[in-house]
């Protein structure tokens, strides 16, 4: 039986989830709270690397900003994927403006830009916003 390492967005501790669970809103074993949320995640350096060193579920993080008409635009679109996606894709959002070393980190020069994370790795990037039709495909097409 494969299973998943998970990190709690409330208190950051680890969780050990059968891949079998992931599928039935997994609950942090510390405090509680659902480990897989229908909504993404808000990130900052810290939390980003936490998850990349530790998570094994794919993960596609959004790289916005809010003075970004775009990506207010593909913001809905991004949070009913995170909800359609769950238990298959974590999706989370960073935002560019408040933190700027880590979006510099990962070499983000337009904005939207999705990257997609497997094992904590690059596999895919997209810069530009994407319809609903479109991000249902790219994501997808990293979930086979
Ligand atoms: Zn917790």
């Amino acid at each position: 039986m494969s299973e998943h390492m998970l990190i709690c967005p409330a208190c950051a501790a680890k969780n050990r989830v059968p891949s079998s669970r992931l599928q039935q809103a997994p609950l942090c074993g510390k405090c509680k709270v659902e480990l897989l949320p229908a909504e993404p995640l808000t990130m900052d350096g810290p939390r980003l690397d936490r998850l990349l060193a530790n998570e094994t579920l794919p993960l596609v993080v959004d790289f916005w900003a809010p003075w970004c008409g775009p990506c207010l635009q593909m913001a809905p679109v991004f949070n009913a994927a995170a909800g359609e996606m769950k238990g298959q894709l974590r999706l989370a959002k960073l935002d560019t403006e408040a933190h700027q070393a880590a979006a510099a980190r990962f070499g983000i020069r337009s904005i939207p830009t999705l990257i997609a994370f497997v094992q904590g790795k690059e596999v895919a990037r997209q810069s530009g916003a994407l319809s609903a039709g479109q991000l249902r495909q790219w994501l997808q097409a990293l979930n086979r």
